[in-house]
């Protein structure tokens, strides 16, 4: 049992502080007896790598004169504290060698096997990351992208103990870094110390960055600390012995230990909540350390029998424990003299894993190697991971942290002025570019990664350097949308192919027009503005638009025809007195190579138009009849048999919408048509008149059947595909002469 109240203290002492300050103090041979838990074949391999290293920083110095290797020894010695295997120790010792040294990665796979030189390439790769302090809100994702970059926990905690080491020797490194340095500590390792459980190396941080951070502030409160601890020590030690006793009567072994705040966090406490010191009272407290589970509710018992408890101050972190897989009662009570402390009391393992965290899982396997229960120990870190999603809420919230962290689904990339993206996993060089601005996506010609050109659909990895290299004239390619990742890059391609698509169907529909308009013989578009506005808004009314850009992109995505716009635009002109110009229009034809029926200034149809023209559902008009085209307001072309009842009613009422059309030579399609067949009733009539269709080399596009079967007669409406009249002719012919047919006609509106 400790007697002594500050023994038992979380702080590092003053030497605990500077190990380094003797060399000798930090030699290999310390080291050595350290790792009486390591086999003689791993020891032998760890001297290999020390040699290694110890060859390869030859000459080099620590700012206070010690050789360079002082440092990785005092890295490896922390790794050993932890108890880690002979792999992390051997990268310990050689964290620094690719960095510093020009080792290569392949060097030390041949010597010393892939996983070592996998775990020193990994510390390389992290020391390259340099947080930068100024940015705000990019600790968190700083944090989760280094847990991310290390695929293995063991480089984590070899940088750790790397941080660890070069905080407790920063005395020795210029003033001016320590700032940067220990605000880095503060906000990026000791968060990572915390969230792997390793509260020892999480408060020993913190206070080693307050330390340098305020010198002063540290100073002051230290000594407020000390002079208080002395003036409380008469009370610290009544309560050890009167707790002491009382276990012992109660026949229970314990380990008791002092315990008090760190100097952070009782500075962050008065910091935040405007204390002054003497007004933040629970810096004292005990850690009792039982040896079963059920001994920390006995021993709970105990100490309440003791001492009274505060009310509202029981913890049950036992059954309930906490996100990081701490375990502990913690209960406040009122000592003598009315004074509050803090008992907190687990097992000797829940004591491991609140001190160590994850490396407890090293600790256990190393403390006792052939123990069952030193397994289930050693993964209980682990699993109550598991165990604790199933229990409470903030559990489950841990856990979605746990993921993030330790299975990240995010990958986290710097912008060249360091700048932390983070980006869903697969996310590409593209993806990247639009999340910097989509000016940056729309204009990106090539990429550079880590320095190195590559192509724009590399995918990125954790820590990667992205530089965009952008160009004005550069636009997005459609073939981006193959590999980007995120909606934001799709949906801003997307929109850019699209307004490209108008702003470039506006450009072709002006061409068209004034083209359209040349062969009217008027040899230039006229503006807007100016003398011809009238004739523009007469024209818009004409064709239904709402604007000019709007029909000229009409014009150009061909929903209208350019000829007939022209056309009708050359009439609109000459009202205003704007002549054609005969020579031109006789240069243009002869240019344009149209034939005589062009000239007469009547549009030809030959069934290639697409979209911008339609065929009357009507009547449904095919080669060889008579037609009318109508210009509908936003339907384009309607064209109609110019016998048709329907056409002929627009005819009347919207006269000038009319334009002259006739069909060419030798339309290029088949046009649909109805056929209206009148047959009896009876078995395989309908395969009898399809096969007739069929054989006058006619397809059949729709059947539409009267529903009278009483009746003995029924007319069955086909829409038939023909060439021409002609063609027609021959398919209703071929009807006439099929058995069960009683009269076949072309259908009339
Ligand atoms: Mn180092």
């Amino acid at each position: 049992m400790t007697t002594e109240a500050d023994s038992g203290t979380l702080l590092p002492t003053a030497e605990q502080a500077h190990p380094a300050a003797s060399a000798a103090a930090a030699s290999f041979a310390a080291l050595l007896g350290k790792l009486d838990y390591l086999s003689a074949t791993d020891i032998e391999h760890i001297r290999q790598a020390y040699r290694f290293a110890d060859e390869a920083h030859l000459g080099q110095l620590r700012k206070n004169g010690d050789p360079y290797i002082t440092h990785p020894i005092a890295v490896a010695a922390q790794c050993a504290e932890w108890k880690l295997d002979a792999q992390a120790l051997m990268a310990a010792l050689m964290h620094d060698a690719i960095e510093d040294c020009g080792v290569t990665k392949e060097e030390l796979v041949e010597r010393f096997g892939a996983p070592v030189a996998e775990l020193v390439d990994g510390l390389t790769k992290l020391e390259k990351l340099e947080f930068d302090t100024r940015e705000q809100n990019q600790a968190e994702s700083f944090r989760k992208m280094l847990l991310a970059m290390a695929k293995d926990v063991r480089v984590i905690l070899i940088k750790l103990a790397d941080r660890t080491h070069n905080m407790r020797t920063m005395g020795d490194m210029p003033r001016s870094k320590w700032q940067r340095i220990s605000s880095e500590t503060l906000e990026i390792y000791a968060p990572i110390a915390h969230r792997l459980g390793l509260n020892f190396t999480y408060r020993e941080l913190q206070d080693l960055a307050f330390r340098f951070l305020h010198p002063w502030r540290y100073e002051v409160l230290s000594k407020a600390l000390n002079k208080s601890r002395n003036r409380r020590r008469d009370l610290i030690s009544r309560v050890q012995r009167e707790v002491e006793a009382e276990f012992v009567r109660h026949g229970m072994s314990v380990r008791i230990m002092g315990r008090e705040k760190t100097l952070y966090s009782v500075y962050r406490k008065m910091d935040s909540k405007h204390l002054s010191f003497s007004q933040v009272t629970d810096i004292y407290g005990f850690r009792i350390v039982l040896p079963e589970l059920t001994d920390c509710y006995t021993g709970l018992g105990v100490l309440h029998q003791l001492y009274k408890p505060l009310p509202g101050k029981f913890r049950d972190y036992v059954a309930i424990p906490k996100v990081n897989g701490y375990q502990s009662l913690h209960t406040t009570l009122i000592g003598p003299f009315g004074t509050n402390i803090e008992f907190q009391l687990r097992t000797h393992a829940m004591d491991v894993v609140a001190e160590s965290g994850v490396a407890a899982h090293w600790l256990y396997k190393a403390s006792e190697p052939n123990s069952d229960t030193s397994q289930r120990l050693g993964t209980q870190w682990l699993q109550s991971l598991l165990d604790i999603q199933q229990e409470t809420r903030d559990a489950a919230e841990f856990w979605d942290h746990i993921k993030i962290d330790l299975f990240p689904d995010a990958v986290y990339v710097f912008t060249p002025k360091s700048k932390i993206m983070a980006l869903p996993r697969g996310a590409t060089v593209m993806d990247f570019a639009y999340a910097i601005h989509s000016d940056v996506g729309n204009h990106t010609v090539s990429a550079r990664i880590n320095g190195e050109q590559r192509p724009l659909r590399t995918e990125l990895a954790n820590g990667d350097v992205v530089e965009i290299v952008t160009a004005d004239k550069a636009e997005p390619n459609p073939a981006w949308l193959s590999f980007v990742k995120t909606g934001r890059a799709r949906s801003k391609i997307r929109h850019h192919l699209k307004t490209v698509a108008q702003e470039k169907s506006h450009e072709l529909g002006e061409r068209m027009l004034s083209q359209a308009l040349r062969s009217e013989g008027i040899a230039t578009l006229p503006a807007e503005e100016g003398p011809y506005h009238a004739t523009w808004e007469k024209l818009l009314r004409f064709t239904g638009n709402k604007a000019r850009d709007e029909l000229l992109s009409d014009i150009g995505m061909g929903k209208r025809i350019a000829s007939m716009v022209g056309k009708k635009l050359a009439v609109l002109l000459a009202e205003t007195g704007l002549k054609p110009d005969a020579l031109l229009i006789s240069t243009e034809r002869y240019a344009s190579g149209r034939d005589e029926s062009a000239s007469q200034g009547v549009v030809t149809l030959d069934g290639s138009e697409g979209v911008s023209v339609q065929y009357a559902p009507c009547c449904k008009p095919i080669p060889g009849d008579r037609i009318v085209g109508y210009l509908g307001r936003g339907e384009g072309l309607v064209v109609h048999a110019e016998d048709c009842p329907t056409g002929k009613r627009l005819l009347l009422r919207d006269g000038e919408r009319f334009l002259e059309v006739e069909w060419a030579d030798e339309p290029v399609r088949s046009f649909d048509t109805t056929v209206v067949v009148t047959v009896t009733n009876g078995k395989g009539v309908l395969a009898r008149v399809a096969s007739s269709i069929a054989a006058a080399e006619a397809d059949i596009t729709h059947v539409d059947m009267g529903d009278e079967p009483a009746q003995t007669a029924t007319d069955i409406r086909f829409s038939v595909a023909v060439r021409d009249r002609q063609h027609l002719a021959d398919v209703l012919r071929s009807l006439k002469r099929t058995t069960s047919v009683l009269k076949a006609q072309r259908y009339k509106p």
